[in-house]
């Protein structure tokens, strides 16, 4: 079963799209104080310099904000720019339009400020209002605020100002249909995911109790035919047919535990010594059907450590040795298994091949489905290769399948290490 990956979710996350919008506007508004501080330079070195004060703290606003300290930068930005058009309104000769660069202002804040602390920066807003519409029909009022400019210029550098915050507002409801736009794709993309797991949850279900019941029902069967005989050697042939159903149910079972541990356990990288790994896993299958009959071949060019999830790798060998045995074929004169082990410089490719009945092309691409099994003489409950996928792609790696009906099946594992 697919869970949604965890990356698609957070953009989904109303405060994260702000976060990100945020980041967005501010390195907007640099490059808007950038084009000011042009326009300034043929200023007083005291405007230039205030310039550069605010392009300044907009670069700390934005370190801030992707360090995840959002309110801080939040709170920053929103001091500065208040900061700037209190000192404009207060500072300008003339009656002017400085104060409307607040509306964008106030905009933008809400746009980027997200669900929480919205009643606080509600009543900031509403001082600053208060105080820039003050300061502009009063305006100069306050007389430790050195006038700055020539009255001439007022107008032009009011244009700019205007012009500059209106661009960023109208930037900053572009970028958050956006960010809305992306997150809307996220949404979609994590319904898709959700019903896919859905589904394959149903099947899951579905097929868990069929293949429990499979056995256990004939189980009982066998008990009753049992109970009824009293020939020794019947007596012994049904106890080994009962040891068998539960041999059976006992692997199934393991099986959805090794399927339940890889999604509910993180990978563990360790060094890994693959030939005793291999060694270990023939070892434990000696006594599989048909396991004495097969001829074990190994290559390996291994010329640097190997760091992979041990406990995960072995399951996977486990898987693929076994089936390599189970559907061996016993026409043959001679059952092969080969086990290769390459390292490339940047890689690692694992290969495992047998000789045996090999699969029929329209089922090749399926094998790897949850439950599937391609031939009536699989023993097995179909969930093996599936397994085998999901445990090579929690660790960043490749699976692929070649394989030639009557000839045989070779896997082909490639890991990123
Ligand atoms: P099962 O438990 O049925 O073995 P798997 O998921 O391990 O389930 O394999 C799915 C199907 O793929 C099997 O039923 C079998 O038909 C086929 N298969 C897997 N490995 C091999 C192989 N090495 N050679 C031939 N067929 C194979």
């Amino acid at each position: 079963m697919n869970v949604p990956p965890k990356g698609t979710q957070l953009l989904i996350d109303y405060d994260v799209r702000c976060n990100t919008l945020f980041s967005r506007v501010i390195l907007f508004s640099t490059l808007m104080m950038i084009l000011n501080l042009v326009e300034d330079l043929q200023d007083n070195w005291i405007v230039i310099v205030l310039d550069l004060i605010v392009i300044f703290v907009f670069g700390i606003t934005y370190f801030l904000n992707v360090r995840n300290f959002h309110l801080l930068a939040k709170v920053l930005y929103f001091i500065l720019i208040s900061s700037i058009i209190f000192y404009f309104s207060a500072a300008t000769y003339s009656r002017n339009s400085v104060s409307l660069t607040f509306f964008p202002f106030a905009a933008i804040m809400i746009l980027v400020m997200g669900n929480k602390n919205r009643v606080v920066l509600y009543s900031m807003l509403f001082t600053l209002l208060c105080m820039v519409t003050y300061l502009e029909y009063n305006s100069y009022l306050i007389s430790w605020i050195a006038p700055i400019g020539t009255p001439s210029k007022d107008p032009i550098s009011t244009a700019i100002n205007v012009i500059c915050s209106f661009a960023t507002l109208a930037f900053t409801i572009f970028t958050l249909s956006k960010v809305n736009g992306e997150a809307d794709q996220a949404l979609l993309q994590q319904q898709e995911e959700l019903k896919k797991a859905n589904q394959e949850l149903d099947r899951f279900v579905y097929s868990i109790s069929h293949d429990l019941r499979a056995p256990l029902a004939s189980i009982k069967g066998l008990i009753q035919v049992a109970n009824l005989e009293n020939n020794q050697t019947k007596l012994t042939d049904y106890l080994k047919h009962i040891e068998n159903r539960v041999n059976k149910l006992d692997d199934f079972v393991k099986e959805i535990i090794d399927y339940s541990r890889n999604t509910s356990t993180q990978v563990e990288l360790t060094e890994i010594d693959f030939p005793s790994i291999v060694q270990e896993v023939i070892e434990n299958l000696k006594f599989q059907d048909y396991a004495g009959q097969i001829t074990f071949c190994t290559n390996y060019k291994i010329t640097r450590t190997i760091h992979l999830d041990k406990s995960r790798l072995k399951i996977v060998l486990n898987n693929l040795i076994s089936n390599a045995i189970k559907y061996a074929d016993k026409k043959k004169a001679e059952s092969i298994v080969t086990i290769d082990c390459q390292t490339l410089p940047h890689k690692t490719v694992l290969t495992i091949s047998d000789n045996g009945i090999g699969i029929g092309e329209e089922h090749a691409p399926k094998i790897f489905t949850m439950f599937y099994r391609a031939t009536d003489q699989a023993q097995g409950s179909g969930l093996g290769l599936y397994i085998v996928k999901e445990m090579i792609e929690k660790m960043h790696g490749q699976i692929s399948l070649e394989t030639d009906l009557g000839k045989g099946t070779s896997f082909r594992i490639v890991f990123d290490s």
